[in-house]
């Protein structure tokens, strides 16, 4: 793959109470870096604003009402990128803030702007760092949806990306919820997304993460309408994203 997008799941980069693993960030930075140096085209899509806002304004765990987490995400994301940021200064690597919504892909005009911005960043060699524009849209942030899974799809579909990576804390996708069953046996590949795969995508488990199999399932959708490729792997692995770049077996591959 030449061009790649990476999201990192808010299970990944925040511990319990939504403050940043920043040990994880810096591993994830050297990765990223090592692919740079080989000529690679990365994208990164990063959550984790929320949970440091409600860190910072001292919310208390998880508050629920979307105008609350929509302030925390208005604090939480310059922190975010701050953090972002130390860890690629290491590698002499910039990196750019791009805020979405879902009406940055509706529109043509608005999707080109989108696509040029993108684009004259990889030329630069910056790192463009992508998360929703969590403070002026609602979809994402609701418990029900989202969690940068299918944003992310899209950026790699209009970017035309060879290969999606979705860093989650959990394997891959399993038959059934493996935190609620112990025989959840993991799928290595989907070559199609059928009903039956569908139905494996319950609700989320997790409090921290929104979105669950759901929403990476129809990133999925998203990805292969494209000929993209996606991939779902634990972020606690060592070198999870360089493995899967060398094809190593990993979580679960969407064909
Ligand atoms: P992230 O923040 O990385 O997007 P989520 O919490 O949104 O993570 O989604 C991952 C969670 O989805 C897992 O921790 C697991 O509890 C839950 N889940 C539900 N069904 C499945 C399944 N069939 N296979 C794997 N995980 C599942």
């Amino acid at each position: 793959a030449k061009k790649v997008v990476i999201k990192i799941g808010t299970t990944s980069i925040s511990n319990d109470c939504g403050g940043l693993n920043e040990e994880f960030m810096k591993h994830v930075a050297s990765q990223i870096a090592y692919l740079h140096s080989l000529g690679k085209e990365v994208i990164l899509v990063s959550s984790g604003s929320i949970g440091v806002g409600i860190d910072l304004m001292q919310l208390g765990c998880k508050p629920r009402e979307i105008p609350v987490r929509q302030a925390a995400a208005a604090v939480g994301q310059n922190i975010l990128m701050q953090k972002w940021m130390e860890a690629f200064s290491t590698y002499d690597l910039n990196v750019a803030q791009i805020l979405l919504t879902y009406d940055s892909f509706t529109s043509r005009l608005t999707y080109l702007n989108l696509r040029n911005s993108i684009s004259t960043l990889l030329e630069y060699g910056v790192i463009p760092i992508i998360n929703e524009n969590d403070s002026t849209c609602v979809h994402e942030i609701e418990a029900t949806l989202g969690d940068n899974d299918r944003l992310s799809a899209m950026v790699a579909s209009k970017m035309e990306a060879d290969l999606l990576i979705l860093l989650s804390d959990i394997d891959g996708l399993y038959d059934k919820n493996p935190k609620r069953h112990r025989d959840a046996v993991l799928l290595k590949t989907v070559s199609e997304i059928t009903p039956t795969i569908e139905s494996y995508g319950g609700s989320p488990s997790s409090t921290k993460g929104t979105g669950g199999m759901r929403t990476k399932i129809d990133a999925a959708k998203i990805c292969n309408m494209a000929g993209c490729h996606m991939v779902i792997a634990n972020s606690s692995i060592q070198n999870a994203i360089l493995k899967i770049m060398e094809g190593e077996e990993i979580g679960t591959l969407f064909l």
